[in-house]
């Protein structure tokens, strides 16, 4: 799969330049973004060379993680990756866990972590681009290990739209895309779910210092602009580390 960029890594620690001087985190987010364009291939670096560059999407139902996902490939390029879309997927397509995954679903319960963790797997693997967004997951701490154990590789940045109850009740009963868990009796089990699986896992990542909380009332702009700035400073840094990389 991925592998470091010991090239990169070498050419960077040899140097003394000013990228060098960020905290250790930051540099961890260079590292991983510094991989696109035809300035690496010049360094005989590709993409299938890169660590990638992983963000995790959390929130309750309704909260508004889809859609702010939408917005972030529009502005950042990244891939976007719902589990949720994905399980659906393996039921639409009858797969062997097809049934299995919709009784799971209806019962706004956790599909076990292999047959999800296989999915996002599957999707990285064959993806070209290598920043993602995991939208929808981890949903438990089991999913979070099962993840680490099987991809090896943990995510750079969490963000969590934090919304309340009642507004993500009224957004999930309004929304009419026709998901047969999207109603008032399933919504009150997903939201039992969210706090006693996924609040753990939020506050996992909040101590371990990965976790960006942004508050998701309002509009869909203006809770953009909290998130914004979070993957502009990963630009930022991206840009530096090329022209760095152009002038080798
Ligand atoms: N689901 C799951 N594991 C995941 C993601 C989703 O088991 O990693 C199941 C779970 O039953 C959840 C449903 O899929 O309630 C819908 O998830 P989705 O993320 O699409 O819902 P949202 O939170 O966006 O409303
Ligand atoms: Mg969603």
């Amino acid at each position: 799969m991925w592998r470091l960029v010991t090239s990169l890594t070498a050419l960077v620690s040899s140097s003394k330049s000013s990228i060098l001087n960020q905290p250790a985190s930051t540099l961890k987010i260079w590292k991983s973004l510094t991989t696109e364009t035809p300035i690496l291939a010049r360094h005989g670096i590709s993409t299938h060379d890169c660590t990638p560059f992983i963000t995790f999407v959390l929130g309750g139902p309704g909260s508004g993680k889809g859609t702010q996902c939408a917005k972030i490939v529009e502005t950042f390029g990244f891939k976007h990756l719902s589990a949720g879309d994905l399980l659906r997927r393996e039921i639409a397509c009858n797969s062997k866990y097809g049934s299995t995954i919709l009784n799971t679903i209806k019962e706004g319960r956790i599909v076990p972590s292999e047959v999800t963790v296989k999915l996002i797997q599957r999707e990285m693997e064959s993806s070209d681009n290598h920043k993602f967004l995991i939208d929808g997951f981890p949903r438990s701490e089991e999913n979070r290990i099962a993840f680490e154990r099987i991809m090896g590789a943990e995510p750079n940045i969490v963000l969590f739209f934090d919304c309340p109850e009642e507004e993500m009740v009224k957004r999930v009963l309004s929304r009419n895309q026709g998901r047969v868990d999207d109603n008032l009796d399933t919504m009150k089990k997903r939201l039992k779910v969210f706090e006693a699986w996924n609040l753990p896992v939020i506050n996992y990542y909040a101590e371990k210092g990965k976790l960006h909380k942004i508050s998701a009332l309002g509009t869909e702009d203006e809770i953009f602009e909290q998130v914004r700035p979070l993957f502009a400073a990963c630009e930022q840094i991206n840009s530096k580390t090329l022209l760095f990389l152009e002038g080798q």
